[in-house]
């Protein structure tokens, strides 16, 4: 019988959840597929519901895991194995090769005198990242990974030698022992290229909420301005697309529960930083539950954004690198079709449980969030569960890693 608890994800709900658990007394193991913790969050510029910067509220849970010996961090990790009961399972990890010293090595001036470079996936394919690389200055584990197959053959050879890397790791498995386990493999957003008539993907300055959120981030591909991408002007004219894959039953037959927020959020992000902007938001429903109420009401109150309710029929390349939208006004019963300098699409939220496979016997739906799995001592957080915002999140973390702990010592 085993007391430790695995924790699969290492997103906000995840790392919440290992914390309490932690806290609690048990070894916790973190597994998390990307180099860094922190999960969509990090990627956001500012989150709800008082519009910190991501740095903020990871830094604090970031600090907890630093100060607690019983939580072990596996990054560039998968699960892909499970053995055993509900008490005592035995977790197969496969480690990827980070090349990396295991300490925090400050690689600034070394990666940037590189050349090779590939699309950041980090800034959502807005940005390049060379093979050495960090997606962010606040990152946990502070370790730069070195991605070989992006160097170029200059690259090799201005590294060939240096101790500090290792060019020969190679990604290798091992067992945890727990007794419970925590599924926050949390969500992606929805690939929008499958709606072939929104424009993502062929239609230029055409982007997401999330590619968004990476232009105004400080830590983003332009510093934190919002800029077209095609040229780096401002953007005076912008729409937003709501419900773009959502509400749909061709793409994710449910509402995603944070696009409307998040719009409402890059409003206010276009009134700080361009307040001459005309925006458009074409909407079916605005959801804003709660006491978000107040900021749809604050956005409403601002004159450059206007609302109208009427679906998006399709968005096409017009002159200058701007984007036409034809769309329905559905309460003046009118046909539209307007310009735009940058259109962005309020994708919705996919669970990554629906396209990618977890080797763990949990039950998903038929969009595949995680419905069940209990009885075994594997209990679901987050967004794998359901569309959630970061406060619910963290509180549905909390409540499994409860559940966990409960498995474990009642056995
Ligand atoms: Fe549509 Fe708003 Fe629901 Fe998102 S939150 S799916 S934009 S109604």
């Amino acid at each position: 019988m085993s007391n430790a608890i695995l924790v699969v994800g290492g997103g906000f709900s995840g790392l919440t959840a290992a914390i309490e658990a932690a806290e609690l007394g048990h070894d916790v193991y973190i597994v998390e597929k990307s180099p860094w913790l922190g999960g969509r969050v990090a990627q956001l510029n500012k989150y709800f519901p008082k519009l910190c910067p991501p740095s903020c509220g990871l830094e604090i849970q970031f600090q907890r895991i630093r100060k607690n010996p019983l939580i072990h961090c596996l990054t560039m990790a998968q699960v892909v194995g499970l053995s055993g009961s509900k008490g005592n399972y035995t977790a197969r990890i496969r480690l990827e090769p980070r090349r990396t010293p295991s300490h925090n090595v400050d690689f600034t001036f070394m990666a940037s005198a590189l050349d090779g470079e590939r699309d950041s996936e980090f800034d959502l394919g807005l940005g390049k990242r060379k093979a050495l690389y960090k997606a962010m200055p606040f990152a946990y584990p502070a370790r730069y990974v070195l991605d070989t197959e992006t160097l170029s053959k200059a690259d090799m050879a201005r590294l060939a030698g240096n101790a500090q890397l290792d060019f020969n790791e190679k990604a290798r498995e091992i067992d945890v022992q727990v007794g419970s386990i925590v599924i926050a493999t949390g969500w992606k957003p929805y690939d929008v290229t499958r709606l072939s008539n929104l424009g993502a993907g062929s239609v230029k300055n055409c982007i997401s909420n999330m590619q968004l959120e990476r232009l105004a981030s400080p830590f983003g591909p332009t510093q934190g301005k919002i800029v077209r991408p095609t040229d780096g002007t401002t953007p005076h004219r912008v729409a937003f697309v709501q419900c773009a894959g959502s509400r749909d039953q061709n793409h994710l037959n449910y509402c995603s529960y944070i696009c409307c927020m998040a719009t409402l959020k890059h409003c206010l992000y276009f009134a700080e930083q361009h307040p001459d902007t005309q925006i458009t938001v074409f909407y079916i429903d605005l959801r804003a539950p709660g006491r978000y109420v107040k900021v749809l009401e604050k956005v409403q109150a601002l004159p450059n954004v206007h609302f109208i309710k009427g679906k998006v029929a399709n968005v096409v390349q017009a002159k200058g690198d701007t984007c036409e939208i034809q769309a329905e006004d559905a309460i003046r019963g009118e046909k539209l079709t307007l310009t735009y300098d940058m259109v962005v699409l309020a994708t919705g939220m996919q669970p990554t449980l629906a396209t990618e496979k977890l080797p763990l016997p949990v039950p998903l739906d038929a969009d595949g969030f995680i419905a069940g799995g209990e009885e075994a001592g594997i209990f679901a957080a987050g967004c794998c569960v359901m569309p959630l915002d970061v406060t619910r999140s963290a509180q549905s973390g909390t409540a499994a890693a409860l559940k966990a702990v409960q498995t474990v010592k009642g056995r």
